[in-house]
């Protein structure tokens, strides 16, 4: 196959490769500029209690619009900060802005501010500087620890969970909230579980799309897992009323999901909680 193709197709191959590489750098140094001019923004997405249907949270959710390219996923370019050592700078950006935006909303009159807000953590964050970094960014707003939680992926705990638990637990003496996202996804021993100082866990959307197929067991074991150890559980994805009903009754503490409420901006999100959020403490 290869020799058929000749020199002429090694060298089209060679050339593809090195646009590809080529286009990555150029991506990595928009994305670098992206973030020093704090054009990354954040969307927050509400969180409910099952029982009363009132946002209790928000969900904090990076957004990059490329002036070129229109809109790149965070699934993309969270992963390229990853692998370019850009994480940093952009982890503190949303740090920062979260918490920017929570002393905004709570400085409006007649919005019921969001109780907390829920920022997504990468494994690359989970060092020692996370909770120096944690507790600076609610000390330049004024804010409370409870009012952040941090939502760390079962996958990113699994990488080093020594120093995971150590992180974890100087982020909890701070005084914020701490949630496993995607649990169920990141083959994490259940045993260890017990040792994490974590709150929550974040019941996969992949287990909440398969209880329309009728397949609810995943879903039903994580939340009576969660619950036996004394955690509440947020259901994630919720798409459909069916499955908030059925996460309901399987007792999800809290539910998220497109057919709830979509992620929305800063400015979106007072007037939206000035009308939904009266009787969210
Ligand atoms: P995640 O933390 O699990 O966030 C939930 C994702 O599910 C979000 O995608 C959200 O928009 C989406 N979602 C919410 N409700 C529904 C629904 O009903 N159906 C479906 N199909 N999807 C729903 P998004 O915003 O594209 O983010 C994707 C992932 O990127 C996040 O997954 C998170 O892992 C990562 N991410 C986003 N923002 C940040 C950030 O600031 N820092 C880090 N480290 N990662 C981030
Ligand atoms: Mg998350
Ligand atoms: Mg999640
Ligand atoms: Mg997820």
């Amino acid at each position: 196959q290869a020799k058929s193709g000749g020199k002429g197709r090694i060298t089209v191959l060679d050339q593809q490769a090195r646009a590809e590489a080529r286009n990555k750098l150029r991506l990595v140094t928009e994305l670098r500029d992206a973030i020093d001019s704090r054009d990354i923004t954040l969307l927050y997405q509400p969180i409910f209690s099952t029982a009363s249907r009132t946002p209790v949270a928000v969900e904090a959710l990076a957004r990059w619009d490329h002036p070129e390219r229109g809109p790149i996923s965070p699934a993309v370019f969270v992963p390229l900060a990853e692998e370019s050592g850009l994480i940093g700078g952009l982890g503190l950006l949303v740090l920062d802005e979260t918490c920017r935006q929570l002393a905004e909303w709570d400085r409006l009159t007649g919005v019921a501010a969001p109780p907390r807000a829920n920022v997504n953590v990468s494994a690359l964050q989970l060092d020692g500087n996370l909770p120096d970094q944690v507790a600076a960014a609610l000390q330049r707003h004024q804010l409370h620890p409870s009012r952040i939680s941090i939502e760390i992926t079962e996958s990113a705990l699994m990488k080093d969970p020594a120093s995971a638990q150590r992180v974890l637990q100087q982020l909890r003496d701070l005084g914020v909230e701490l949630a496993i996202d995607d649990f169920g996804t990141g083959y994490s021993s259940l045993a260890y579980l017990r040792h994490l100082p974590v709150d929550c866990l974040k019941v996969d959307r992949s287990f909440v799309a398969e209880l329309s197929a009728g397949h609810g067991e995943i879903a039903s074991a994580v939340i009576a897992l969660a619950r036996s150890l004394n955690l509440c559980t947020v259901a994630e994805g919720v798409e459909t009323a069916e499955q908030a009903d059925e996460l309901g009754r399987l007792g999800a503490t809290y539910l998220q999901g497109f057919t709830l409420a979509e992620p929305m901006t800063g400015g979106h999100a007072a007037a939206w909680f000035a009308i939904h959020g009266e009787t969210a403490q």
